[in-house]
């Protein structure tokens, strides 16, 4: 079902296992159970937030500090060669799950335009 079941509020909560590679007071980062890439991480807000359309400028500062862990874990995953961040926003674009998350894949080439 698109959309329907906040897994990723299950993780934060710890009702659902993962395999976190980042945590702190406002986000967490964790491997994808379907992984596009050789890395592809998970990062998300603790704050739920449906889709990115529903930022406010109350989350200036959090969606900057989700594109610096972003940074932090590519050093720390070796993705020195260059790295892919994708945002999925809504349905159309291929977002499944309701809580804005940022795709951090790499350890391969890229191709573009996506699909
Ligand atoms: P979206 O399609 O919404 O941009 O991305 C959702 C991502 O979450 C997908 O890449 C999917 O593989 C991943 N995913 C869905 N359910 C789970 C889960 O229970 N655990 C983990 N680690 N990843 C999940």
């Amino acid at each position: 079902m698109m959309m329907a079941d906040n897994l990723f509020l299950k993780i934060i909560n710890k009702e659902l296992k993962a395999n976190v590679v980042h945590e702190d007071d406002q986000c967490l980062a964790f491997t994808d159970v379907r992984p596009q890439a050789p890395v592809h991480v998970l990062i998300i807000p603790r704050k739920v937030i449906r889709t990115h359309d529903d930022l406010g400028e109350e989350d200036k500062a959090l969606i900057g500090h989700l594109h610096l862990v972003a940074v932090q874990l590519a050093k720390k995953l070796n993705l020195t060669d260059g790295y892919r961040l994708v945002l999925n926003c809504k349905e159309r674009a291929g977002q499944t799950v309701p809580h804005l998350h940022l795709h951090l894949l790499g350890g391969r080439a890229m191709t573009w335009p996506p699909g």
